[in-house]
């Protein structure tokens, strides 16, 4: 490697948003066969919006929101301060909660008004013994159009559905276009649920999807695949992607991503473009070419 092909590739990396933080990181970009990209804050925008809240039988749309939001407002998932937004439109958020347990990769849990009122995920309502059989229609349905819904339960029964939708960035799709043109493999790696990430997966040109996987889990995901022999690179927004940013052959941080995202990585997007997770490859290739 000589120095003058990684200054001239680093350079022109910053010029176009692209910051290499070491030298290896352009080596490696070069050798990129497998991307990973996390789907919340990373393929999409990461700002999600309620679309649909759906009750039992026996529950009002306005319980319902007053019970979740009270819940969610203890949290700090961007799920929950969307679930809050939409209920503080319409005055429905000024219920208190106690007893907060956050529930990692699965939800929350709290006391409102003398109920216990969880509020997360398929996995979290199973733990918790929940009956879904009166909203699972809803909530399939919900999920096929990529919705991430998120369950709530009231005193161990099923109460009610929340749909929340998470715009694509527009580059996405463009994006995974272009590393297939590079012969690179794109895989999604979610936390979200599997009919939920397949549907985005669908719309943004992506085959292989590795949905509902646990924060502390992402990094043996990515590790797996690396078991194979691939280069892969991994990119990511959160703090729960951190660590496998770090198992990755290459990290790759969104530059609207969290600190620990950014200070973890080998690469970081200053734009938050997906579309320069190609240009990045495309510069390291082109580095590596004079270094031969
Ligand atoms: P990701 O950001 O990749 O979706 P997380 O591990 O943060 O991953 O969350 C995984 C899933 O757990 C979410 O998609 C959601 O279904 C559920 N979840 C986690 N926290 C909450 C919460 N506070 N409220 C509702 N659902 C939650
Ligand atoms: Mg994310």
């Amino acid at each position: 490697a000589t120095p003058t092909a990684i200054m001239v590739g680093t350079g022109l990396g910053a010029k176009r948003g692209v910051l290499f933080k070491n030298a290896m990181g352009l080596e490696t970009s070069a050798r990129t066969q497998t991307v990973v990209m996390d789907k919340t804050g990373t393929l999409t925008k990461g700002e999600p919006e309620v679309t649909d809240v759906v009750t039992a039988t026996d529950v009002t749309n306005e319980q319902l929101q007053r019970l979740v939001a009270a819940v969610e407002r203890e949290s700090e998932h961007p799920l929950a301060e969307a679930i809050v937004r939409n209920a503080e439109a319409s005055g429905l958020a000024t219920e208190r909660a106690e007893g907060f347990e956050n529930v990692p990769g699965h939800g929350a849990i709290a006391r409102v008004s003398g109920h216990r009122v969880v509020v997360g995920n398929r996995r979290l309502a199973e733990r918790e013994g929940i009956d879904l059989a009166e909203l699972a229609g809803k909530r399939d349905e919900m999920a096929a159009t990529g919705r991430t819904v998120v369950i709530a339960a009231v005193d161990g029964r099923a109460a009610g559905l929340i749909g929340i939708a998470d715009a694509p960035r527009e580059t996405s799709a463009a994006a995974v276009k272009e590393l297939h043109a590079l012969g690179v493999e794109v895989v999604m790696l979610t936390g979200d649920n599997q009919a939920t990430a397949e549907r985005i997966a669908e719309q943004l040109g992506i085959d292989t999807v590795i949905a509902e996987v646990l924060p502390g889990d992402k990094a043996a995901k990515v590790a797996e695949l690396q078991a194979s022999g691939r280069k892969v690179a991994m990119v990511g927004d959160g703090v729960n992607d951190a660590p496998a940013l770090a198992q990755a052959d290459l990290g790759i941080a969104i530059g609207a991503g969290t600190d620990v995202a950014i200070e973890t990585a080998d690469l970081v997007l200053m734009r938050s473009d997906p579309l320069d997770v190609p240009t990045a490859l495309r510069i390291g290739r082109g580095t590596l070419r004079k270094m031969r």
